[in-house]
């Protein structure tokens, strides 16, 4: 018998949200505890907990995907890339696995959006989907064909690590990053980059969707600085487009929330990208905060989750 659900986890830096997602993708038990910051062993008892929790509610044992900053080094089976730094070097699937008694999957968290959103979501029934993480960091992740892109060294679709693209001369070397580099997407693009750089321009402190809302309403500052922004993503994404030429690009995270990007981005991509036409979409999320656990869940396909 096939079971009736999976259990889907987000293990974020600050919170850690679970779920029991049913066989049409319906979230049904929802639990979010705050994250043991900076202590590795509680966080595996706290996941461990929450699958417990769960699964005396749903009244079965069930399939548990996970959601994860950073990834599983193939090489070592530790963790790597995280910046929920508490993480990295441990062998988070291994003691997962051996706490809740079963094999347990685990993946990036910006690839269980992109295979969220694939699925079911904004790009359901696409071959070849670019989900992106645009929140505190840039994230992204490649689903071909329903499954997710993971690559000889697990950062397929790790795209805020490379340089921005065609650079004005103002943009280099551009911010400093915390991976060593300089002129990081993620130093553009991430929420935090497009504040600072609002403050680069001599504009006060402001939060991306108040610098967003101050446009839209004719703000000249915040009006150019957004223009910044989307110039910037048009030139990131369409780098993307030149390597995998998706169908459909879906946006996620806390800025993509900002409308103006889906209509002005793919006007000035095109500029970009090495074709005369581009046909590929750019999407709002469907399932917007709950694409963390239920890409957490079909990491786990349904006849397999018995
Ligand atoms: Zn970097």
């Amino acid at each position: 018998m096939t079971a009736r659900f999976r259990i889907g986890i987000d293990l974020g830096g600050t919170k850690i949200e679970a779920a029991a997602v049913d066989r049409l993708g319906v979230v049904r038990v929802r639990r979010r505890i705050a994250a043991p910051t900076g202590n590795y062993r509680a966080t595996i008892e706290a996941i461990a907990a929450l699958v417990r929790a769960i699964e005396q509610q749903i009244g079965e044992t069930v399939s548990v995907g996970i959601g994860m900053p950073g990834t599983i080094s193939p090489i070592t089976g530790l963790v790597k890339n995280a910046n929920s730094t508490w993480l990295i070097g441990r062998p988070l699937q291994r003691d997962l696995e051996s706490t809740l008694g079963r094999p347990a999957r685990l993946a990036n968290d910006a690839n269980c959006f992109a295979l969220s959103e694939a699925t079911d979501g904004a790009a359901a029934g696409m071959e070849t989907v670019f989900g992106v993480i645009l929140g505190t960091g840039v994230g992204g992740g490649i689903v071909m064909g329903g499954r997710i892109l993971v690559g000889a060294n697990a950062i397929a679709g790790e795209w805020g690590h490379n340089p921005l693209p065609w650079p004005r001369p103002d943009e280099i070397p551009g911010p400093a990053c915390y991976c060593g580099r300089s002129g990081c997407v993620e130093t553009f693009l991430s929420g935090p980059g497009l504040a600072a750089d609002h403050r680069h321009y001599g504009g006060r402190h402001l939060s991306p969707p108040e610098i967003a809302d101050l446009a839209a309403r004719g703000d000249a500052e915040c009006g150019a600085t957004l223009g910044r922004y989307i110039d910037r993503l048009a030139r990131g994404l369409a780098l993307v487009i030149n390597l995998i030429d998706p169908d459909v690009i879906v946006l996620g995270g806390g800025l993509s929330g900002i409308s103006a990007l889906y209509e002005r981005v793919p006007l000035l991509w095109g500029r970009y990208v090495f074709s005369d036409n581009v046909v590929t979409r750019l999407l709002p999320p469907v399932h917007g905060d709950s694409s963390g656990v239920r890409g957490a869940a079909w990491l786990w396909r349904a006849e397999e989750a018995e």
